[in-house]
């Protein structure tokens, strides 16, 4: 028999923890859940096989506690811990004290989450075996001077970044030279304050770009392949909106290319488990902007086209199982679309936490929502917004986007304030239904009003 966990905690809450759990589930693996006291009657602690509270209400005492969550592994005797996304699922120290204490974290080798949450080793790393480059400056820009120097040589406009950044926080643009000094200052006193590090490196801004991801899985045996890619250019404030699979933009061939370049370097790398690349595509041409090395929020679009679980294939590799199949075996079929329904108002964006009456999931063929609501939960104000996912999937990108709107038409979330009136809107954007969107388009849209 193949190799298998014997129970794994979740050290996450909300829609990512059931969907976790679901995927142990059937795989005959028991699942530990672990909560904060405001979380006692969510649906990921009901659902689970057993559950131990880790903590009061905010995150950095239960959810980012890690003494509390390998104490509760260790006393329920689970042998791996998932990390879902968000959270610690980027920590590295997190990932070497599982390891330490002798359980499997599910996802990457330490040392590469912490190669890739210094987004100039990432680049760095990713120049070297060959991915192409936003151009920018190499590596940490040391002051004011070299930012000048290089933002002279590549053109303004250009974006200032926070080397230890994440969630669109410590990124400035500079539209002109006058205003390089500003975005310099503001870019380095917003990461100090978000990451306690304040380096900085300097990247073209792209004026219409799309952001193109890829889904990559690698295996411990040196196999590695691409699930494809999702386009996640619409966005609000640099945080994804809405995600499909396969991109409007590009065809298999350009697929086929990229994928190819980046699981070559990535079987280079040694890289194991899932991860994704960014990059931004303007002008027929693919530049690495960063790589995400857990489970992506968006991941349910590719596996809608690829018919994989992808939670199912980070467990396998984990435990140490082989991929069993090559990249001829992955195929790619008809189109899926997720909308991120959000607790928050669909025009001011301010959270909307609080009690919900009544709740109706739409269903039918080719529609699945990710969600830990019911009816009678109250959501709590203290964690990420994100209620319910939304994804279709149909043959055709036309079919989809049919699907989708009679999906949200069908979708009732009663009591609070959500984002689903924003997603019907976009739906029925001309130049949403045409896939002609670059990642500035949704906030026009969303100042527009219309
Ligand atoms: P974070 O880790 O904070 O999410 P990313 O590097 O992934 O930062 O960038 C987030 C988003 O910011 C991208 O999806 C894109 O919309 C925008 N962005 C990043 N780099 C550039 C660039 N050089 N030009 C234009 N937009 C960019």
């Amino acid at each position: 028999m193949a190799a298998q966990f014997s129970k794994v905690l979740i050290a996450n809450r909300g829609e990512i923890a059931l969907r976790i759990q679901r995927a142990c589930r059937e795989m005959g693996i028991p699942t530990v859940a672990v909560h904060s006291t405001a979380d006692a009657e969510a649906m990921h602690v009901r659902l689970a096989d057993e559950s131990v509270c880790i903590g009061p209400p905010a995150a950095r005492e239960s959810y980012l506690n890690t003494a509390a969550i390998l104490s509760a592994a260790i006393i329920t005797g689970a042998d791996a811990i998932h990390p879902g996304y968000g959270f610690l699922a980027e920590n590295a120290e997190f990932a070497d004290m599982v390891e330490a204490h002798g359980l499997t974290f599910i996802g990457p080798a330490p040392a590469h989450i912490r190669m890739m949450g210094d987004k100039i080793a990432a680049k760095t790393a990713m120049a070297a075996l060959g991915v192409p480059l936003v151009p920018g400056s190499q590596g940490e820009l040391s002051g004011l001077e070299e930012a000048r120097a290089v933002a002279g040589r590549i053109g303004y406009p250009v974006l200032i970044k926070a080397a230890a950044g994440g969630g669109g926080r410590g990124m400035k643009v500079a539209q002109t030279p006058d205003g390089l000094e500003d975005a310099w200052r503001v870019a380095r006193v917003e990461s100090r304050a978000a990451f306690g590090n304040d380096a900085v490196y300097l990247e073209k801004y792209l004026d219409r770009p799309r952001h193109i991801e890829l889904q990559v899985m690698a295996d411990a045996h040196g196999h590695v392949v691409h699930f494809g890619e999702r386009d996640c250019s619409l966005q609000r404030r640099h945080q994804k909106l809405l995600e499909e699979a396969g991109s409007p933009a590009i065809g298999p061939q350009a697929r086929t290319r990229l994928g190819a370049d980046v699981t070559a370097a990535l079987a280079r790398l040694g890289y194991r488990n899932a991860g994704t690349l960014e990059f931004l595509y303007q002008d027929g041409q693919f530049a690495f902007i960063e790589m995400n090395t857990r489970l992506q929020v968006e991941h349910p679009v590719t596996e809608m086209v690829c018919g994989i679980d992808l939670v199912r294939e980070q467990i396998r590799i984990a435990a140490g199982e082989a991929l069993g199949y090559g990249q001829e075996d992955v195929r790619f079929a008809g189109h899926a679309i997720e909308c991120r329904v959000t607790a928050e108002d669909p025009e001011t964006f301010t959270p909307t936490p609080g009690l919900v009456t009544a709740f109706h999931a739409p269903g039918g063929l080719g529609v699945r929502v990710d969600s830990a609501l019911y009816a009678g939960y109250r959501v709590p104000p203290y964690y990420d917004s994100l209620i319910a996912k939304l994804v279709v999937h149909a043959p055709t990108r036309e079919q989809a986007i049919a699907r989708l709107r009679r999906s949200l038409a069908e979708f009732a979330v009663v009591g609070i304030k959500t984002t689903l009136p924003l997603h019907e809107r976009v739906v029925e954007a001309p130049e949403f239904q045409a896939g002609d969107y670059d990642i500035h388009w949704l906030e026009r849209f969303v100042a527009a009003g219309s």
